[in-house]
């Protein structure tokens, strides 16, 4: 509830004391940040939004915060609002990625530069700098973990069980997580030491809408029913950690999760509290660890350099193509954490030893 109200109330500083963009002196007077978040379901975009508003305000700006709640329609009207209240600087992490294309455009007739949070805005010119992690990256780190984890790397010849999950199929950094992890898990798969049952190793066949956890559940229990009667399976990719968390729960409602039925080794993203606690307890295998703090700095580089008349930091200038320009990129490093080096976390005082405890 604090979480909550410290937003709502960092959210009231909307109105834009900056001026015009004309009148703006930039570097003295600051000015108002449109910050566009995609939902407050997921303790990372919370963060995200948290760390943007100190950061920026620290930095002698004015924000204003949104989520968009996972409605698209709502994120643009909301960005349609911060446009009109005349906002110097938009930052945009999209429900869906090709959905806010005329709101760039209008965007960019009041010369507002925009930075691409996290996710890749799609088609469009008008998106200026992209902060995000090595998306790649990061489905290598999860499928790797797996491949050693099962002891394939050293020779193992299973045949294991396997099933894989994907993101949402309107968000652009799904089809690089799942490129990056299927990258590693292919030459497996084609040798027979993984198999998956299901027979969905394609990623049309095993996205899940908006991230849901639940959805993700259902098609667990889905495939436990079809493809599991009497069969064990060994790992689960999953990109996300509420994803994780709904593979638990299905597979706990069938019996994993004790000694003589133990999990398999689900992998996730974003290091969530509820899922770092899920792996200390011994259910959830791994996640990745995006450090948000770092994200957001990023970004409020990017939105510093543009608002002065220069470039953005970019250290990709190739990967990301938006389907109309490559966007200048930051990618940051993910890392992976499981059992063994989660007091990372709290080493880098991303969580404290309280938190994971409670
Ligand atoms: C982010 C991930 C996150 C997912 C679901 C992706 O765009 O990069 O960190 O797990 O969205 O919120």
């Amino acid at each position: 509830a604090a979480t909550v109200l410290a937003l709502a109330l960092a959210g009231c500083g909307q109105d834009s004391e900056g001026g015009s963009e004309d009148e703006r002196d930039p570097g003295e007077e600051g000015g108002t940040i449109g910050i566009a978040m995609p939902t407050r379901s997921s303790e990372r975009w919370i963060a995200d939004g948290e760390n943007m508003v100190a950061q920026f305000e620290e930095a002698g700006f004015d924000t204003d915060l949104q989520y968009g709640e996972d409605q698209i329609e709502t994120q643009i009207s909301q960005v349609e609002n911060m446009i009109a209240q005349g906002v110097d600087l938009l930052v945009i992490a999209a429900i869906d990625g090709a959905s806010l294309g005329n709101v760039l455009s209008q965007a960019a007739d009041a010369e507002i530069p925009v930075v691409s949070y996290d996710r890749l805005l799609m088609d469009s010119e008008h998106v200026d700098c992209y902060a995000t992690f090595d998306n790649e990256r990061v489905g290598e780190l999860q499928a790797q973990y797996i491949v050693d984890s099962l002891g394939l790397a050293d020779g193992e010849e299973g045949p294991f069980n396997v099933e894989l999950f994907a993101g949402s199929p309107d968000d652009n950094n799904t089809r690089y997580f799942f490129d990056g992890a299927i990258g590693v898990l292919q030459p497996y798969l084609d040798g027979g030491q993984l198999v998956a049952r299901s027979g969905q190793t394609e990623l049309n066949a095993v996205t899940t809408e908006r991230w849901s956890g639940s959805e993700a559940q259902d098609r667990m229990d889905d495939l436990l029913t079809a493809d599991y009667r009497g069969e064990r399976i060994d790992a689960v990719l999953s990109p996300y950690d509420g994803i994780s968390l709904g593979v638990i729960a299905a597979l706990k409602s069938v019996g994993y999760g004790t000694e003589a039925q133990p999990l398999p080794v689900v992998t996730g993203q974003d290091a969530e509290l509820a899922s770092v606690q899920s792996i200390i307890a011994g259910e959830q295998t791994q996640t990745v660890y995006k450090d948000t703090r770092e994200l957001a700095r990023q970004a409020v580089a990017m939105g510093q350099a543009l608002l002065n008349g220069e470039e953005c930091e970019a250290n990709d200038t190739e990967t990301y193509d938006n389907g109309v320009k490559v966007v200048p990129s930051y990618l940051l490093e993910p890392v992976s954490i499981d059992a063994e080096n989660h007091q990372l976390l709290v080493d880098e005082g991303y969580y404290t030893e309280a938190d994971l405890a409670s």
